[in-house]
């Protein structure tokens, strides 16, 4: 190693987290280094081809883990600059503020976060900013106090998505405009970048419009002679010290070559699977359950969400091109009857013919998947999953991940599905009345109505902070307790869940952590 691979700041993954820490310090003139074991998602017209992305699964890891049986798992994830953000729905929520204390569910306790809310807020509107959310203030009846307004007016509903938020609010709910990163001027069509697509939730974009960590952050962070990225640079295993308080090696596994790297600090920002594993895997003579694990709760208390997509029949066509403007989280923290929390209610992206033959539904009777598709309201429901101490990530030997999974919590899950059902039957149209509605049929009947293990896309908890060295692993500034210059600053650190799209959290997170190591390293 000669000194030239020495850094102020190593950062090993350039997603949500890693992305925007980078942004964040690049103009420090400290220098950087990112490192990335993917590459560039190729700009080519299959970014938006429905078959290529869900269908043959293009641009997901051919990578496999295992599940708690030994069996094999094909993560729904991906490795590229600028992590799942390339792929995200851009659909950018803050988590409400009561997320941040303790939480009784059915299904048992949410635990508090060592920080407030308060104390994220600045962060979350400065994520807010920086990643251009578009959105309305006031009209969620659950969000939490914000300091500034978002920069840009939502994005509007299309005429059957309006139909249908009027149909809710006349029902009695208050459904609201999703905020989204996409960068659409429906003022001015002509010079938007974003031109409202069908094939945005899960597609990178072909035009750079969509708010990734690529866009916003890394490009930019790299216009800074002192920030440099390595693509296919897989971390391997991060070394320590003589008195194993500091990481002094970041070993990568460069196309197969091994390259060596070091860094005063070094900030682990792989997701919340490759992040647990990258520490466990890292276990030596002093940290022998694996680096920064004294406590033993590094890869534990797995969380993803519990999630079920949803399609809603009805009699009339849905022709909407981009569907993912309208939200509903009347239910977020329970109901009249029900004092418990059930969750958030959106939508994904349109489903089409082959995005549903990749999830091998069973056809509703007198139905063909492409009447399906054209007929459908594509409901997304998320509900909040609890964090259990063996619900974990591990490592055999040879570095393989295996995920344990068992899902909890699910009461509130299944009474969200029923308010949606609820909900649905009150729709009405001026052709067929309340019978427009002909059912809530799940996506994917072959695996059951909630999403399979593999699909990871929200994936967090593995690495948590708290104030307390004995039950987390990092600090309120998410630093290792153990560690000296170790940071983790992916969706690992969460020590709960909440029930809304982590990534607007992790961005704002990163944000905070950068202004506590651009102090540190005054
Ligand atoms: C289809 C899809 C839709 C989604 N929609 C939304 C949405 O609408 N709203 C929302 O809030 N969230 C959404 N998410 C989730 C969101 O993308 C993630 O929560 C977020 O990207 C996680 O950020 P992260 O920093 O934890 O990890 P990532 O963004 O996954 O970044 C991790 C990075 O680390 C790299 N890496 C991994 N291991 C190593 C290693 N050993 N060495 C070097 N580099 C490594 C990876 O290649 C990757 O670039 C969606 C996800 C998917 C897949
Ligand atoms: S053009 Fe707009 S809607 Fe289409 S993928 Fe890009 S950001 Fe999404």
């Amino acid at each position: 190693m000669t000194t030239s691979d020495h850094y102020d700041v190593i950062i090993i993954g350039s997603g949500a987290g890693g992305g925007t820490l980078a942004y964040k310090l690049a103009p420090s003139g400290k220098k950087i280094l990112l490192l990335e074991r993917g590459d560039y998602v190729p700009r080519e017209k299959d970014n938006w081809s429905t078959r290529a992305v869900n269908l043959e699964a293009r641009y997901n890891t051919k990578e496999t883990w295992r599940d708690s049986e030994g069996k094999e798992l094909h993560p729904h994830t991906n490795y590229f600059v600028g992590g799942n953000t390339k792929f995200y729905g851009a659909a950018l929520f803050r988590l409400r503020k009561e997320d941040f204390g303790e939480i009784r569910h059915h299904g048992g306790i949410s635990p508090a976060w060592p920080i407030s809310y308060d104390e994220l807020e600045p962060y979350y509107t400065e994520a807010e900013h920086l990643y251009q959310v578009h959105g309305n203030r006031g009209e969620d009846p659950t969000e939490p106090w914000a300091s500034a307004p978002y920069k840009f007016p939502a994005v509007s509903h299309e005429q059957r998505i309006q139909h249908l938020h009027d149909d809710l609010e006349r029902a009695g709910l208050k459904p609201f405009h999703v905020p989204l990163g996409i960068r659409l001027d429906e003022k001015n069509a002509r010079t938007s970048l974003c031109i409202r697509c069908n094939t945005c939730d899960g597609h990178p974009c072909l035009i750079g419009a969509k708010s990734d960590a690529q866009t916003i952050c890394v490009d930019p962070a790299l216009q800074h002679e002192n920030v440099s990225l390595v693509t296919n640079a897989k971390v391997m295993r991060l070394e320590t010290n003589g008195n194993a308080r500091e990481v002094s090696k970041v070993i990568v596994d460069r196309n197969g070559v091994r390259e060596e790297y070091s860094g005063d600090i070094v900030v682990v920002s792989c997701g919340a699977v490759n992040s647990s594993a990258l520490l466990l895997r890292s276990a030596n003579d002093s940290h022998p359950n694996g680096l920064a694990n004294g406590s033993d709760v590094v890869g534990r208390h797995y969380m993803g969400h519990i999630n079920s997509v949803l399609m809603a029949l009805s009699k009339c066509p849905n022709p909407t091109i981009f569907q993912k403007t309208l939200a509903i989280n009347d239910f977020y923290f329970g109901s009249r009857e029900w004092d418990y929390p059930m969750g958030h209610i959106s939508f994904v992206g349109k489903l089409d013919a082959d995005t549903l033959k990749a999830g091998a539904p069973a056809v509703a009777p007198g139905w063909t998947l492409d009447l399906m598709a054209r007929h459908s309201l594509d409901f997304w429901l998320t509900s909040e999953d609890l964090p259990d101490r063996d619900n974990r990530v591990t490592v055999d030997r040879d570095g393989q991940i295996s995920v344990s999974y068992k899902l909890n919590n699910v009461e509130g899950h299944d009474r969200l599905k029923a308010q949606l059902q609820k909900a649905m039957k009150q729709t009405n149209c001026d052709i067929h009345g309340h019978e427009c509605h002909q059912g809530l049929f799940a996506r994917n009947l072959y695996l059951g109505q909630r999403l399979p293990l593999a699909a990871v896309a929200h994936q967090n908890g593995t690495v948590r902070f708290g104030d307390d060295p004995k039950t987390s692993a990092l600090d309120r500034n998410c630093k290792a307790h153990e560690v000296d210059n170790l940071y983790v600053v992916d969706a690992s650190f969460f020590p709960s869940s909440g029930a809304v799209n982590p990534a607007l959290t992790i961005m704002a997170n990163a944000l905070r952590v950068g202004d506590h190591l651009l102090e540190r390293m005054k």
